[in-house]
Parts: structure tokens; C-alpha cells; sequence
């Protein structure tokens, strides 16, 4: 096991991988920008260390500065969190060339998935449904054309080296055809410097699933069942619950166990994401991979009692995944709701500010994963999000009575958030009765 570990990242997932190491009996150092100085997280870490100012391009995105910070605070692994350096495969080189090891999966395994188009030919291989689409990527214009008339329209061009929602357009015909491989491939060219686009049917109103999996360094792969994430607004999800409503046991065995296969194929170790889109069918095609923990692994943790942190520590610092698939138990209903400072009244605009009260929710079955507390200011250079709520039951009506419960008991003064919202979608007809699929929110919250 690591001695010491550095967390490259900030707010509730700084704070969650401090409270893993302290269980495992590792010492945490934080890296930290001059705005998150005073966070109480950065004092609970066993050493800080200062990685520059506020702007996350002048210190958490700084890949030299962490290095540093690492070397000053002489640690054996770096975890990267999510969001910021955690895709970024140069950053993983650097971290190991430097003889830190990178608390994710090895550099090759995020290259092969970071390229979605060779992803999706890597599920295919495995005999895991794809969207239908293109055969590789798009080479002409003429060639576009003749694919999009076969699978019919509309359809997505994609860029394979996209990420975040962005390099994606739609065409509904041939002239917009034209102009979608043309600003999509502008768009990949500008944002991630590979201008390659790929083709895909676009699905009317999918839902998103994702299994949760977990790989050692010795080939052990096992999935940590699904959650939904369809309650998303703009690609930023809001709610995240598993069991997949509306799917089968067979069919979510299915989705996990194809999961398992990709990351197999792909050579995959630590924690991972595959992610699916699911038809009003209940049938998954395989979307991309996710090489990093997920905001939303709470939901995986509570359903099954696995500490997903934890396991990330373990595996990194080269232990043999102890649990088997069969030890997996799917316990129940978890359900995760985002608590974000920002205003949904006003087209969700950050609310940042100081928090003048928080009083977090309690009681059977709630967990509420948060770096904020009274008085705690929320920077305007970072996320909007301040924490997480998480409730598990035994049924699903059970666990939204909680999570109703637990969003009512919330006391959060000074700065707006997410709840009323939450509350607003979690007490509705619709949520009630329908099957969220990922235009869900913007169809009957948001104006
Ligand atoms: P990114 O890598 O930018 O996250 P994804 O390929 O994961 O992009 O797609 C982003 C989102 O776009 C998905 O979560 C889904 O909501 C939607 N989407 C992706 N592919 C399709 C498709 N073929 N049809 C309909 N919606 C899609």
C-alpha cells in the first residue's frame, strides 16, 4: 500500500479520496489553488500544498505545478479525482515518468478509448451492440453522404477525440450533412487538436445507462451493476439512480457484462465507466468509456456497500481485486441528487457566494457528500456543485420518500441551489409515472 498520496483536484471529491486514505491508513496531501486555501478539506488533508492561483489553467489544470507539488511532498501516487487532468493521458504519463504512480488506468488503455471511433470498433469486436453508423471514420464528403442515406436520418457526426457534449452536430438531411461534418470537425480540430469525425444514427430520446466497473493490473474485470443518468440538462446530469427503470434483469446483466468485455478488450484497470444509450425499447448501444471515477459513484457504493475509492487505492498501489462477481449484491434502490449552487429560475446561472447556513439532512439511509459548510464561500472559478445527496432503500418508492424527506430537511442560506428543482422533479406526475429519457428535463422543468 501508498505511504502518501497526492490529490490533484478540489471540493467533494478532494474530500472524498482524504476520507478513503485516512480509512486505508494513507497519508493525503491536497493540491491547492490560492481560492480553495481555506477550505476546511484542505486542513483535514494531512499536508497541503499551494499549486497556484484561483484560475483552474493556472493551477489544477498546471500538470508541471502538480508534479512539483508532488516531488515537494514526496508522495508515492497521484489521484487525479474527476473533471480537470483526470482524461488527460499526457498527465498520466508525466505522473509516471516522474515515478508517481497515476491512480487510474495505464496510459495506453486511456489512448485506445480516448480515440472514440477505434472505441466503438473495439465493442463491435466484442460483439457489443454500437449505434449503427459509419464504418470508421469519415474520409468525404460523398462518403458521409452514402452513410447517412443508409441508416436514414437524422443522424450525429461525432468527433472521435470528443468529449464534454462538444464536437457533436446533428443533420436531419444532406445540406445539413454538409455542414455538420464540416463544424464538427472544426470544432474537434480547435478543441482537442484531431479534426477526425465518425457517424452515428441519432436515437430519439435514449436514455443514458452506465455500468460501473472495476479492473485489476492482473486481468480481473467486474462490473458493479448500472445507474441511470437520464435526468441531465445541456449534458450535465442532475439526478442518478440505479436500478435502470424500465430494463430487465437480463438486459442490465447484459449492458454490464459488455461493459466487462470492452474493458477487458481494451486492457482496462482501476475504476471505469462504459457508457450506453438505451432505446424506448430497453435495447443499449454502447457510447463511449469513461477512464476516470464518475461525480455520480456514490450511487454504486450504497447499492452495493463497495468503496469504490477505496478500490481505486488498492488496485493503483497493486493489490489483486478481492471480490468476485459473484460477491457483487445489488442491494435494493440508490439514487443520487446534485446540489448545486446556481439558479434554475434564471437559466441556472452559478450562484456563487458565501454560505451564511448549511444544516445537511440525516437519518436511515441518507449520505450527504459535501466539502461545503457555514460560512464556506463558493468560488466562481470552479463548478457550481456543493455536494451530493445520496439515499439507499429497499424499493425504489421507498427511496424517493427518502430522498423527498432528506431534500426537505436541507438547509443551505446565502447562495441558491438546485433544491427547489430536485424537490419540484422528484414530487411530479411525470417523474412518477414515465420513464426519464435524457430530454426529460428540459421537456417539463425548464423553460
Ligand atoms: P461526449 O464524449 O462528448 O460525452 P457522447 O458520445 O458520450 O459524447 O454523447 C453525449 C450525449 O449525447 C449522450 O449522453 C447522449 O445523451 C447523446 N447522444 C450520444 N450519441 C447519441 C445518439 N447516437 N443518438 C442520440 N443521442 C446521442
Amino acid at each position: 500500500m501508498f505511504k502518501r498520496i497526492l490529490i490533484a483536484n478540489r471540493g467533494e471529491i478532494a474530500l472524498r479520496v482524504i476520507r478513503a486514505c485516512r480509512e486505508l491508513g494513507v497519508e493525503s496531501v491536497v493540491a491547492f489553488s490560492e481560492a480553495d486555501r481555506d477550505a476546511r478539506y484542505v486542513q483535514l488533508a494531512d499536508r497541503a500544498v499551494c499549486i497556484g492561483p484561483a484560475r483552474s489553467d493556472q493551477s489544477y489544470l498546471k500538470v508541471d505545478r502538480i508534479i512539483s507539488a508532488a516531488e515537494v511532498a514526496d508522495v508515492d501516487a497521484i489521484h487525479p479525482g474527476y473533471g480537470f487532468l483526470s482524461e488527460n493521458s499526457h498527465f498520466a504519463e508525466k505522473c509516471r515518468d516522474s515515478g508517481y504512480e497515476f491512480i487510474g488506468p495505464t496510459v495506453e488503455a486511456m489512448e485506445r478509448l480516448g480515440d472514440k471511433n477505434a472505441a466503438r470498433a473495439m465493442a463491435k469486436e466484442c460483439g457489443v451492440p454500437i449505434v449503427p453508423g459509419s464504418d470508421g471514420l469519415i474520409e468525404s464528403e460523398s462518403q458521409a453522404l452514402a452513410c447517412a442515406r443508409k441508416i436514414g436520418y437524422p443522424v450525429l457526426v461525432k468527433a472521435s477525440a470528443g468529449g464534454g457534449g462538444r464536437g457533436i452536430r446533428q443533420a436531419n438531411d444532406d445540406r445539413q450533412l454538409r455542414r455538420a461534418l464540416q463544424e464538427a470537425s472544426r470544432e474537434a480540430a480547435t478543441a482537442f487538436g484531431v479534426a477526425d469525425v465518425y457517424i452515428e444514427k441519432f436515437i430519439e430520446n435514449p436514455r443514458h445507462v452506465e455500468a460501473q466497473l472495476l479492473a485489476d493490473n492482473y486481468g480481473n474485470a467486474i462490473h458493479l451493476w448500472e445507474r441511470d443518468c437520464s435526468i441531465q440538462r445541456r449534458r450535465q446530469k442532475l439526478v442518478e439512480l440505479t436500478p435502470a427503470p424500465a430494463m430487465t434483469l437480463e438486459k442490465r446483466k447484459a449492458l454490464c457484462e459488455s461493459a466487462v468485455r470492452i474493458a477487458k478488450a481494451a486492457g482496462y484497470t482501476n475504476a471505469g465507466t462504459v457508457e450506453f444509450i438505451v432505446d424506448s425499447k430497453g435495447d443499449f448501444y454502447f457510447i463511449e468509456m469513461n477512464a476516470r471515477i464518475q461525480v455520480e459513484h456514490p450511487v454504486t457504493e450504497m447499492a452495493t456497500g463497495i468503496d469504490l475509492i477505496q478500490q481505486q487505492i488498492r488496485i493503483a498501489s497493486g493489490e489483486k481485486l478481492e471480490i468476485r462477481q459473484e460477491d457483487v449484491v445489488h442491494r435494493g434502490f440508490a439514487m443520487e441528487c446534485r446540489i448545486n449552487a446556481e439558479d434554475a429560475e434564471h437559466n441556472f446561472r452559478p450562484s456563487p457566494g458565501k454560505i451564511e447556513l448549511l444544516v445537511p439532512p440525516g437519518g436511515f439511509g441518507v449520505r450527504f457528500d459535501s466539502h461545503a459548510y457555514s460560512g464556506y464561500s463558493v468560488s466562481p472559478y470552479y463548478d457550481s456543485m456543493i455536494g451530493k445527496l445520496i439515499v439507499q432503500r429497499a424499493t425504489r418508492e421507498e427511496g424517493v420518500a427518502t430522498m423527498i424527506r432528506a431534500l426537505e430537511e436541507l438547509e443551505v442560506k446565502g447562495v441558491k441551489t438546485s433544491v427547489p428543482l430536485l424537490l419540484k422533479i422528484l414530487k411530479s406526475e411525470e417523474f412518477a409515472n414515465e420513464v426519464p429519457d435524457v430530454g426529460f428535463l428540459e421537456r417539463y422543468f425548464v423553460k
